[in-house]
């Protein structure tokens, strides 16, 4: 007899076997798809995991419904990544299965089906079998394969619509993303009525009480004659030395036209000569050494200040691995993903880069997976965020993780719950391939592990062409506020530089960890503020809609106007958000043009790539934002940063809290003054002494360490200890206490004092759902793997009980 092992996307704790005919099981690989048939009616596209003669013991094996490849899609070491995957990060195959193919790989019984209306298709070309399905969808918007199957009046429908799908004909229902539009670039000239002479005497005379706006034309004018190209307002602006709201008003008097050219691939802005790739001797010396530690480091931690070139190094190991013929994983954050960077790449690597991210329809994802299986010269090399480490690389000879203290490197929510950059580790690994870690502000881990020799280390400590650090001051609001020294949130200090700045020709950005107006709206006169019902946390004010909004849930309520509970009208304004700040902005510097970047702001299809080309483009003076501001950008002109209060960042109840106050602080200072010019960082803060203000006011980077890993060690966390957490949930508050504490007394029996909880998390209930936390610290000498069989063991007994089986147990290792 023969059968196949098969991993299909749906939480199951084994994987499932099938019986094959000996023809099938000639042809049959691991890493091909097949339809199988599940519970009583259910078709899964399932991925074939091993192929083998052992019958299984629990249950007679059903035969597949067909074979949906000729050659794999997913090769040997991808199945060896997802068993690792699987086994580190407790969860099933088909979990990580589902993380890793593009959703149009995976079709099953609940698939939806349209047509593709981006396409015309010749019905000439299709099948008889492919053409009623097409024709069907004529008639209705959708179907389901149930539907087909009916259609068709067979059950083996799926190949059918892979032939579709690989048609352009139909597509798979997910949320369709638009591709990146290309960048428009603004560019003005002077109205066509005075182009004549004796027009632009008569418009230069009665600008004379304009002086300003006066010059703005004069400036446009002689650009134009000198260069006889078209003007860009953003070059306007810095000839003129005009801000580009004085700009704005000339159109609005119709003086000036603007007009929009397409751009497709906007130039790189930097230097002239930026062709030249010549690394200075810093970052030549850095670039020897990170090959020198490869020799005996698998993995290294290159350990670079803000703009101090890392890109560049980057730049001369890709080329080095593209001449050897292999391919190249570069890891960023999301949201790091800008144009920016893969126009930088680009223009070194032109179509040998591919892109990969959350943002590409599954089209683009099924294209890049493609390439990269077939070792395509269009994807030799990768730059995509964490998902993209599930790719079908092949040969693998280099995997860059920029950024890799970042946080959203890691899953949370659904499983596999992996982090990228661990993930990245094996990966190389199984490809004998190297990685390199970059930061600027490096994770207390891959700090560690360098310490401990564990990985290679190299440093970076000088900024391209010498520029300085940013001079850091902070202000004392206490203080200020008490001499009565401050506006709003803005103290005499900040508007001073602010004023300087702009006066300067020069662009501000300004962080506020937190978007809305205000976070809490309470009342006066009771102390009483409006909650989410869903949700055990306080809504938040958000000015532009007026409304009150949860930001766990999504609930959304018109602004209250009298108290709920005592009928006083009179709401105050707790704290305050990213919209506050930017009104108050817009009151201080009337005369500049402010936006705001949060995930209000940047929710839209292109709202974060819109942001950041008005930034670039110096049609925005003044930048409001939250920590999406910190993540890796360059631009030219930002010369102060001001950081609005660093004491909500520093309280925050987490154990990470002051490593990530430090990392982000010195981030979003990192994108101030990075060509000639020396920028300046002001700090607010109620409390100026604090080390890790102290630490980002000099740049310590090992005093942060030192001090951060010594509490690491006293209260056990991570790097010292392992840590994996234990979530509960249930919509009844009892339930979920009976189920903690039952779950907690069995991990106590186990693991003894290294059980923490159960506790409810600062906020307990989210969509109706109360939630309980217990954490199990693993210390060095204990086997990880053994505490994982443990907890597992533990966990299926816990299912077995009547009363806990819609509780639901989502575990968390390396929670953090
Ligand atoms: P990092 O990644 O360390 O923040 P970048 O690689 O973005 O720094 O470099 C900062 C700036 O310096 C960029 O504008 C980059 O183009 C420029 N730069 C870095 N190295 C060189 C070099 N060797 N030659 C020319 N320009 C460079
Ligand atoms: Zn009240
Ligand atoms: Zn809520």
């Amino acid at each position: 007899m023969h059968y196949i092992d098969v991993i299909i996307p749906i939480p199951l704790q084994k994987l499932f076997t099938y019986s094959i005919t000996a023809s099938e099981f000639d042809f049959i690989k691991p890493g091909m798809r097949v339809a199988v048939p599940f519970g009583k009616s259910k078709i899964y596209t399932g991925i074939v995991y091993r192929v083998h003669h052992d019958a299984p013991t629990a249950y007679e094996a059903k035969e597949i419904q067909q074979i949906l490849d000729e050659t794999p899609v997913v090769n040997q070491k991808q199945l060896k990544l997802w068993d690792w995957v699987s086994s580190y990060y407790m969860c099933t195959m088909g979990d990580v299965m589902r993380a890793s193919l593009p959703s149009a790989f995976i079709l099953e019984s609940e698939t939806v089906i349209s047509k593709n209306n981006k396409t015309t298709i010749d019905e000439s070309t299709l099948k008889d079998d492919e053409f009623l399905v097409y024709e069907a969808l004529h008639h209705q918007s959708s179907l389901k394969i149930q539907d087909i199957s009916n259609i068709l009046s067979k059950k083996n429908v799926l190949s059918v619509i892979k032939r579709l799908i690989e048609k352009e004909a139909i597509s798979v229902e997910e949320e369709v993303y638009e591709k990146y539009k290309p960048k428009l670039v603004r560019y003005v000239k002077l109205h066509t009525f005075y182009s004549t002479e004796k027009e632009f005497h008569e418009l230069m005379n009665d600008l004379s009480r304009a002086p300003k706006q006066r010059d703005v034309v004069m400036t446009l004018f002689s650009i134009s004659a000198k260069t006889r190209k078209p003007v860009k307002v953003s070059e306007l602006s810095e000839e003129s030395g005009a801000s580009t709201s004085i700009i704005k008003s000339l159109i609005d008097k119709s003086v000036l036209e603007e007009y929009f050219i397409q751009t497709d691939r906007v130039q790189y802005s930097g230097e002239e000569n930026e062709n030249s790739k010549k690394l200075n001797s810093y970052q030549e010396t850095a670039l020897s050494e990170i090959k020198d530690t490869f020799e005996k480091h698998q993995v290294t931690l290159l350990h670079g200040v803000t703009s101090s070139g890392k890109t560049e190094v980057y730049v001369k190991l890709i080329e080095d691995i593209l001449n050897s013929g292999q391919q190249v994983l570069y890891l960023l954050p999301e949201i790091a993903l800008t144009t920016q960077l893969v126009n930088r790449l680009q223009n070194y690597f032109g179509d040998q880069v591919a892109v990969f991210h959350s943002k590409y329809s599954s089209h683009e994802r099924v294209e890049v997976w493609n390439q990269v299986l077939e070792l395509s010269a269009k994807a030799k090399i990768v730059l995509g965020a964490r998902s993209s480490i599930f790719l079908p690389f092949d040969n693998l000879g280099l995997i860059i993780v920029d950024e890799e203290h970042e946080q959203s490197f890691k899953q949370f929510d659904p499983a596999p719950r992996y982090h990228a950059r661990d993930t990245a580790v094996v990966l190389a690994h199984l490809h004998k391939a190297k990685v390199l870690l970059g930061s600027a502000t490096p994770s207390l881990e891959s700090y560690f592990n360098a310490q401990q020799n564990k990985y290679g280390f190299v440093e970076l400590m000088h900024r391209f062409n010498d520029v300085l650090m940013p001079e850091v001051e902070l202000v004392d609001i206490k203080e200020k506020q008490k001499k009565k020294r401050m506006k709003g949130h803005f103290s005499d200090r900040l508007i001073a530089e602010m004023t300087e700045t702009l006066a300067e020709g020069h662009q501000i950005i300004l962080f506020q960890n937190r978007r809305g107006f205000s976070p809490i709206v309470e009342c006066s006169t009771c102390g009483e503020a409006p909650q989410c019902p869903n949700c055990d946390v306080s809504l938040t004010y958000h000015q532009y809609r007026d409304q009150l909004r949860c930001h766990y849930c999504g609930y959304v309520v018109a602004m209250l106007r009298k108290c709920a509970a005592c009928g006083s009208p009179e709401l105050d304004n707790k704290g305050f958000g990213t919209e506050q700040i930017e009104a108050e902005v817009k009151v201080l510097f009337p005369e500049h043009n402010v936006a705001r970047m949060d995930l209000d702001t940047t929710r839209g299809k292109y709202g974060y790539e819109k942001i950041i080309t008005a930034l670039e483009q110096q049609e925005i003076d003044i930048l409001v934002g939250t920590q999406m501001l910190t993540k890796g950008l360059d631009f030219r002109n930002v010369k102060l940063v001001g950081i609005m209060n660093a004491d909500n960042m520093l309280n925050f109840p987490d154990f990470r809290a002051h490593e990530r106050s430090f990392q982000l602080m010195l981030q979003v200072s990192g994108r101030a003054g990075r060509t000639e010019e020396r920028g300046k960082v002001l700090i607010q803060t109620y409390n100026p002494y604090h080390n890790i203000l102290q630490q980002v006011s000099t740049n310590n980077y090992i005093d942060m360490f030192k001090e951060q890993m010594n509490e690491r060690y006293n209260f056990k966390y991570p790097p010292i200890y392992k840590q994996i957490k234990i979530t509960l949930k249930h919509k009844d508050y009892s339930r979920v206490e009976i189920a903690a504490d039952w779950y907690a007394t069995s991990l106590r029996q186990v693991f003894k004092e290294h059980v923490l909880g159960p506790e409810f998390p600062p906020v307990s209930r989210i969509r109706n759902q109360y939630h309980k936390n217990i954490l199990v610290k693993i210390p060095k000498e204990h086997s990880l793997a053994k505490t994982k069989e443990a907890i597992i063991k533990i966990n299926n007994s816990f299912l077995n009980v009547k009363d806990f089986r819609s509780v639901r147990v989502i575990l968390n290792v390396d929670n953090y």
